[in-house]
């Protein structure tokens, strides 16, 4: 299916006729094993553009994916599209459990520190990993500076800025992107990952609040998960999903 005009993808409507192409497609088969790539239309459902702007909802698109099923057979294709609308699910229960604690800079590592201390009954400190725990809040011009370049995609590391300039450009990003560009910020630039969360949601076009921050807080290692920070590393991602180096040159940073 073509979409000739602005309309053809405009709410509810616009939302349906996407999914009914995409299973009819029976694109659904191949998620597991597309949904890691960079670009294009087809590597993954699209289905947060409607969810954020309510205009599908995840009752709706687990129907389809039932019914789906029911006519093509399910997979393990199938199942995981299932299993990441549960994260979207998760997120949205989290922010219900925890509400405005989530926005702190430590996010729920204070939490975490004074449930300790009372099981334990005796008083801790609450150590300098914690203080600092959130990264640098971004105050010295060096540090609005580095801010900056992160945004605009032009911080010097080819593979986080080709997916900082397509969310300036587009207002989408894969997941993979997401994740590596919110992970730089966090883990090597070191600044507070609440600034990061705002430029997405300054920039995303399917920008949803519990998933955005609860993504954040996740790579970040604050929330819930006690594996702690998910730092991933730029140049094995960048080797990984992008070895031909399409989408860096794609983008003009390399
Ligand atoms: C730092 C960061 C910020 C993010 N911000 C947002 C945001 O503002 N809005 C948003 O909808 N998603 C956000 N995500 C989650 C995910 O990247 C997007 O949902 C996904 O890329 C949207 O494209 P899609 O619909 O093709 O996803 P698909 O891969 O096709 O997934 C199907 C659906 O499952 C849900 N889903 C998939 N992955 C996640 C996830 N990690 N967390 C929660 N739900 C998920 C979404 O509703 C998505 O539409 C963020 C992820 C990261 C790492």
């Amino acid at each position: 299916m073509t979409f000739s005009t602005g309309n053809d993808f405009a709410g509810t409507q616009g939302g349906l006729r996407h999914t009914e192409q995409y299973f009819e497609r029976q694109l659904a088969h191949s998620y597991k094993a597309t949904r890691n790539q960079l670009s294009g239309l087809d590597y993954s459902t699209k289905f947060s553009v409607w969810l954020a702007s309510g205009a599908l909802s995840a009752r709706m698109l687990y129907q389809q994916l039932q019914a789906f099923e029911a006519k093509h057979g399910a997979n393990d294709g199938s199942y995981w599209i299932w299993f990441e609308l549960l994260w979207r699910d998760y997120f949205r229960f989290l922010h219900l459990r925890f509400g405005a604690q989530l926005y702190r800079r430590s996010g729920l590592r204070q939490r975490a520190a004074s449930e300790q201390k009372s099981r334990r009954g005796v008083k801790l400190e609450l150590n300098e990993g914690i203080a600092q725990a959130g990264g640098a809040v971004i105050t010295t011009p060096a540090q609005v500076e580095q801010f900056r370049r992160w945004c605009l995609g032009d911080c010097g590391e080819p593979f986080v800025d080709a997916g900082m300039r397509e969310l300036r450009h587009t207002g989408y990003l894969s997941n993979r992107l997401r994740q590596v560009a919110a992970s730089y910020m966090i883990h090597t630039l070191k600044l507070d990952w609440r600034a990061g969360a705002a430029w997405f949601e300054a920039q995303l076009i399917d920008y949803d609040v519990y998933s955005n921050q609860g993504n954040w807080l996740y790579i970040a290692g604050l929330g819930t998960d006690p594996r702690g920070g998910r730092a991933v590393r730029t140049d094995k991602q960048a080797l990984e999903y992008d070895r031909a180096e399409t989408y860096r040159k794609q983008w003009g940073t390399l």
